[in-house]
């Protein structure tokens, strides 16, 4: 019952990582067609299915507009780059902070590829700044990147703000050849230690 195979993407780092929990607020960046969303809604609990835990809260934002998803908030046809959809986001949540903030982003490639690089690599800073923001203490980030000489770097400054950084490829994402994702766990807060 999801909506595509993407959602086994994020089952396998749940299941491994412990990323999200009944009760956490979650943002999904790049969220169309929801599959991820549905993930986060029940292993949040944010529908309220299960009664006797916590419930959460999952806000969802996408380029493309999609349909509801049950115990999740959407923003559909919206560029999360944007300082507009930052601000709606950041309306939303009021003074909640996020445990976990994902990003399952893709820009649209361009065939050049010095500058679909750059476009990747920029999203990804992009998420990596509003999750500094936006994070509670111990918060989690998942963002998409692909096997590129940004990565190190990218994952070199996580490590700045979080206690472990991991580079997964989840079994599920076989067929997409140089797609990653980077999962840092245990956010120490936006001051450098
Ligand atoms: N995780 C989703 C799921 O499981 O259903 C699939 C996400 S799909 C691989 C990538 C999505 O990122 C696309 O729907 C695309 O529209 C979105 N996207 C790319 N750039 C974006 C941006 N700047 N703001 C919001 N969404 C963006």
């Amino acid at each position: 019952n999801y909506r595509c195979r993407s959602a086994f993407k994020l089952l396998e780092i749940d299941d491994k990582y412990e990323i999200l929990r009944p009760g956490g607020t979650v943002l999904d960046c790049g969220a169309a067609p929801g599959s991820w969303t549905q993930v986060a809604v029940e292993r949040t609990n944010a529908n309220g299915k299960q009664k006797r835990a916590s419930q959460g809260a999952v806000f969802s934002i996408d380029l493309l507009h999609f349909h509801a998803v049950p115990g999740a908030t959407i923003f559909g046809g919206m560029d999360f780059t944007t300082s507009l959809a930052q601000k709606r986001l950041n309306e939303a949540l009021q003074h909640r902070k996020v445990n976990c903030v994902l990003s399952d982003m893709a820009p649209n490639a361009t065939g050049v590829r010095m500058l679909d690089q750059e476009s990747i690599t920029n999203l990804c800073y992009e998420v990596v700044r509003f999750a500094l923001a936006m994070s509670a203490p111990q918060a989690h980030l998942v963002v998409k990147v692909w096997d590129n000489g940004d990565v190190p770097k990218l994952e070199r400054d996580m490590l700045r703000f979080y206690e472990k950084v991991k580079r997964v490829k989840p079994r599920a994402s076989r067929g997409d050849s140089a797609e990653h994702f980077l999962v840092a766990r245990n956010f120490k807060g936006a001051t450098e230690t």
